[in-house]
């Protein structure tokens, strides 16, 4: 089983210390954080220059860290800056939808190195699907040159709630046989390297707060493809609930006519009423010939008028159900992602609910948007987790220690 894991994707104000940090993994963590120099890293931890420089030549023979001449400042002589050492390691993060798999490839400072999308078929049960996931993730690395053994961590990312403490993944018509199995261990037979298992919409979080920037603590994600979910960061960190069914919307009653079965138990459930796979089968049912989403955003894209009022009546029923979550978290930005969140009509009829039924303290600082990440920032969003999750100063600090 894997331990137990917290990730602060930021830098949350609530979990400073107040001591300043000064060992080598914490001296590490404040170069991934941006601290550039051997003076600003002085001044964040209140330590000597000299003691500052001694524990960073420690971090650079350890491969950790390195060290590039930057530009000129104004008048002043080129500074030496410190970065993490890409080619230290590399992590993967794959992401399984209903049909397709993305492997991703990522350097230690999260520079993408690889990234593949593929269709899968899902149905071949969860042992052959992580085979297939593992085959492609050392085709990944032998594209880039290294041996299974440069990785250092692995993500998953899968389209329902999952505890990612105990890879336990919730029942499920997306990936039918995965409730009974223990994700860890599949993975866990073809690599020692650090895993996680995360839902999506969890990882889109994770990647949208990243790209938003430091001012975007608290962030709403919603992914709405053929399915709908979504993601929180709060204070800086996922908030993944007692579970990790935290976000999870696709469920909630709408008072809406559902146009696709599903196994939730609510006849007019979000999911089955505003979903892409539930706007294409209502106009499948109009007579239209509208296979999938990807027909649906077409239609959209040439301005048919019939899929426009679709898409925006399914954008008025996903901004009703996410307007009470949106005064509930009061969060800086709702960031959408998957299929839907290309498709202008859809996102202006969300925004234009949220806008509506939100309080004025609440609308008065918030952002509706697609999000930053495109198709792949679900994988972007494993990346930066694994990170997070391997490079801990703790475990720099037992890294140094090995390499000493
Ligand atoms: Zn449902």
């Amino acid at each position: 089983m894997a331990e137990h894991y917290r990730v602060a994707v930021k830098n949350p104000r609530s979990r400073q210390r107040t001591e300043p940090p000064a060992s080598l993994g914490e001296i590490f963590t404040l170069v991934r954080q941006g601290k550039r120099t051997r003076g600003e890293i002085a001044r964040a931890t209140g330590l000597a220059p000299s003691t500052v420089s001694l524990r960073v030549e420690t971090l650079i023979q350890a491969g950790l860290l390195e060290e590039r001449t930057g530009e000129a400042a104004t008048g002043g002589r080129r500074a030496r800056e410190l970065q993490v050492r890409a080619r230290a390691g590399v992590v993967a993060a794959a992401t399984l939808g209903s049909s397709h798999l993305r492997v991703m490839l990522a350097d230690l400072s999260a520079a993408v190195l690889h990234d593949v999308e593929a269709p899968v078929d899902v149905s071949v049960g969860p042992e052959a699907v992580v085979e297939e996931i593992w085959r492609r993730v050392v085709d990944g690395l032998a594209a880039t040159g290294l041996e299974p053994d440069a990785l250092r961590g692995l993500a998953l990312g899968v389209p329902v709630p999952v505890d990612s403490r105990a890879g336990a993944i919730a029942p499920s018509v997306q990936l039918p046989g995965w409730d009974q199995v223990r994700v860890y261990d599949l993975l866990g037979a073809h690599t020692d390297a650090p895993l996680l298992v995360e839902n999506d919409a969890n990882l889109l979080a994770v990647a949208e707060a990243a790209l938003a920037g430091p001012a975007v603590e608290h962030l709403l994600a919603v992914k709405v493809g053929s399915r709908i979910g979504s993601g929180i960061i709060s204070a800086g960190v996922l908030h993944q609930g007692a579970s990790g069914a935290a976000g999870e919307i696709s469920h909630t009653p709408t008072g809406g006519t559902s146009a696709i079965p599903c196994s939730c138990g609510t006849d007019d459930c979000l999911e089955s009423v505003a979903s892409g796979s539930a706007v294409a089968a209502r106009l499948r049912a109009a007579g239209r010939d509208v296979p999938g989403t990807a027909a649906l955003l077409e239609l959209a894209r040439i301005g048919d008028p019939q899929v426009v009022a679709e898409l925006r009546e399914a954008g008025q029923r996903v901004g009703e159900v996410l307007a009470e979550v949106v005064n509930f978290l009061n969060p800086h930005a709702v960031a959408f992602g998957g299929v839907l969140s290309t498709s202008a009509p859809f996102v202006a009829a969300v925004r234009g609910v949220l806008f509506q039924r939100c309080l004025p303290i609440v609308s008065a600082v918030l952002d509706v948007r697609e999000g930053r990440g495109g198709p792949s920032a679900e994988a972007l969003g494993g990346v930066r987790l694994i990170l997070e999750r391997i490079l801990t100063a703790d475990a720099v600090d037992k890294l140094v220690a090995e390499r000493r």
